[in-house]
């Protein structure tokens, strides 16, 4: 199949001040191929948005490359980066504060195809109808403003922005996190159908596995800046190989008992460690309970250890 986003050796790293270089993202490879999702899942501070926004060349690129199906992201500018945004959007995780209270519904959603002078102007409102339609609100409430919706339709507004450019790609970071249970699974359910019905194509940040494990085909674990395991979905819950991976999924609440047994007996303690001083050999050696000497010398790499699923540990 081919694959729409490539990422590969991607890093972001940031100076804090003379006291050294934040590494949010260390060298991370993926690829999605066309009209599927991929899910990247880890604790805060993983660097999982921070892929995100690099992508979406909203954080500062400091190495790797971003292909999407042919147009070097990473790399373009100015007018050539502009004209690619029609193809890459995103919506992000707080619904009450993505969208300008101050705009009423129709100009927020408009607005894309203002600023990238998509289509003829006299059709955009048009089109601002027929966006509404289908994320499932009624046309005519484009002249109301974000306050007068509840959170669930207004993460259904920031859909309707997302796809006003007809993008291919739609990176979402944390969609639901800010809704109800019940919300919930009706914007997960929206989020399928508008992936059936135009074929498009997702990434998928979320910290609850439960979420990713409904809406993913396949799913990245991220620690500290890198990806320590990468599996079909239903694979990497059948059979979580990296310690992080077993120990997350041990302890997520949404988790039905027998995935959540299948993350062993581990369980996370203590904190990752600083980002500025990251140590020498496997990253997570300091919270595994499993480490050997050899973790705390040595970088383990990502490795395939069964069909489709790759596993940076050096036990596995
Ligand atoms: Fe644990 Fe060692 Fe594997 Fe790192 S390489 S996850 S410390 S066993």
């Amino acid at each position: 199949m081919s694959q729409l986003l490539s990422v590969r050796d991607l890093k972001v790293h940031f100076p804090v001040g003379n006291r050294g270089t934040v590494h949010a993202v260390d060298g991370v490879d993926f690829t999605i191929p066309h009209g599927k999702t991929l899910g990247i899942v880890g604790e805060s501070g993983s660097g999982k948005t921070t892929t995100a926004l690099a992508i979406m060349r909203l954080a500062p690129i400091t190495g790797g490359e971003i292909d999407l199906d042919g147009t070097p992201i990473s790399r373009i500018q100015g007018e050539d980066l502009r004209r690619a945004r029609t193809r890459f959007q995103m919506v992000f995780q707080d619904p009450f504060s993505s969208l300008n209270p101050r705009d009423r519904v129709g100009r927020i959603i408009r607005q894309p195809m203002d600023l990238l002078g998509l289509g003829e102007p006299s059709d955009r409102d048009t089109r601002v109808e027929e966006l509404l339609q289908q994320v499932g609100l009624r046309p005519e409430l484009k002249s109301l403003y974000p306050h007068q919706f509840s959170g669930g339709q207004r993460q259904r507004i920031g859909l309707a922005r997302a796809l006003a450019t007809r993008p291919e790609l739609i990176v979402f970071d944390e969609p639901v996190s800010a809704l109800d249970v019940a919300v919930q699974a009706q914007v997960l359910n929206l989020i399928r159908r508008l992936q059936r019905e135009s074929g498009l194509t997702y990434l998928f940040i979320s910290h609850d596995l439960g979420v990713v494990r409904h809406i993913c085909d396949e799913i990245a674990v991220m620690y500290l800046g890198q990806i320590v395991e990468r599996a079909p979905a239903a694979q990497i819950f059948a059979a979580p190989r990296h310690p992080y991976t077993q120990a997350l999924i041990a302890a997520a609440p949404s988790l039905a008992p027998e995935h959540r047994r299948r993350g062993g007996g581990a369980r996370l303690q203590g904190d990752p460690p600083s980002p500025v001083n990251l140590p020498r050999g496997c990253r997570f050696a300091s919270r595994c309970r499993l480490a050997i000497d050899e973790c705390r010398q040595v970088m383990p790499k990502l490795r395939e250890c069964s069909s489709g699923q790759v596993v940076a540990c050096h036990l596995v």
